[in-house]
């Protein structure tokens, strides 16, 4: 089996590279490496079912594959936000590039879509029926809106020409190979409490997110693409915990000095975010297994030792 994984030198991307790879898959991973690095894929470059390509999705490639796991997209809004059109570009072509090509190849087609389509909607938790509330002009419209026309996009080439897609929305994820400066919560924190610097809490801390360790995510995502399923399928934990709960969490897990502070949050953050994943459970018999425990523990197991390297 001929894998293409786009963005694959970054946070998902590597983990599910790691699992491809362990069960003795070819794997071609495609990254510019914006926000990634090459220590990340540093690990396989000496195994001969690995292979690496520097090249941005914008630009349109042409190789034999059996599979394509579309995942390359700055993901966090520090930075698809440096360059918002950039972004948009890098959704539309990238998406529109790598369709063309499994369509072409005859190969399946896995999309890694997001828990932020559903934008501001007050429904929860998030189910795959509900069509969201998106505001098309804000600033993180580039990645809402973009996301939400790459998902129209891969039905649209599954109703033209019948192919073989998948659409994964996926929630707040974390675990190793997150960048420390990656501007997400989980990963601000643990560096934060690991350095004795003050815990950047936005807002009261009240928000609420459900956090999904990165190994129960991939097992989701092989699980879908080995599965028929066409529609969008949310994939996330459900266990739900406040902003200042996970502070508080992290801080006593390090045994660190840090003090929590109150920054500003800004308007379009969200006070809850919960995936509905019963569908994930009756279609793929996947729910996710690892605790927001245990996960923080490898995950901060992870970022101490990166600190020592
Ligand atoms: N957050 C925070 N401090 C940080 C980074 C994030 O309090 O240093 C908050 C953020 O405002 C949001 C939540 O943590 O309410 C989750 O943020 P993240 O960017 O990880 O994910 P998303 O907002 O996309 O769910």
């Amino acid at each position: 089996m001929k894998n293409l994984v786009t963005g694959g030198a970054g946070f998902l991307g590597i983990n599910l590279i790691k699992k491809l790879i362990e069960k003795g898959e070819e794997v071609i991973c495609l990254d510019n490496l914006s926000t990634s690095t090459e220590q990340n894929i540093s690990g396989f470059i000496y195994n001969r079912n690995f292979k690496f390509i520097k090249q941005n999705v914008i630009t349109p490639l042409d190789i034999k594959i059996d599979r394509i796991w579309h995942l390359a997209c700055p993901a966090s809004p520090l930075h698809y936000l440096k360059d918002p059109i950039e972004t948009s570009k890098i959704i539309f072509h990238g998406t529109y590039n790598l369709l063309n090509l499994a369509q072409k190849q005859n190969a399946k087609f896995l999309f890694a879509s997001s828990s932020e389509i559903y934008g501001e909607s007050t429904k929860l938790p998030q189910l795959e029926s509900d069509i969201g509330k998106v505001n098309p002009t804000g600033k993180r419209s580039c990645y809402r809106e973009g996301k939400r026309l790459a998902e129209s996009l891969c039905c649209d080439f599954y109703r033209t020409f019948q192919t073989d897609i998948r659409i994964a929305r996926i929630f707040n994820t974390y675990g190793p190979y997150m960048l420390k400066n990656d501007g997400r919560v989980i990963s601000n924190f643990i560096d934060q409490a690991i350095n004795n610097e003050p815990i950047t809490i936005n807002g009261n801390g009240l928000q609420t997110r459900s956090f999904c360790f990165v190994d129960d995510l991939i097992k989701g995502l092989i699980k879908l693409m080995d599965s028929t399923y066409k529609k969008p399928i949310n994939l996330g934990n459900n266990e739900e915990i406040t902003i200042f709960s996970l502070a508080d969490k992290i801080k006593n897990k390090i045994n660190s000095n840090s003090v929590l502070i109150n920054n500003p949050i800004s308007e379009d953050d969200l006070m809850k975010r919960n995936p509905n994943i019963q569908l994930a459970k009756n279609l793929l018999a996947w729910e996710p297994k690892v605790s927001l425990e245990e996960g923080l523990d490898i995950t901060i197991e992870y970022f101490k030792r990166i600190k020592e390297n």
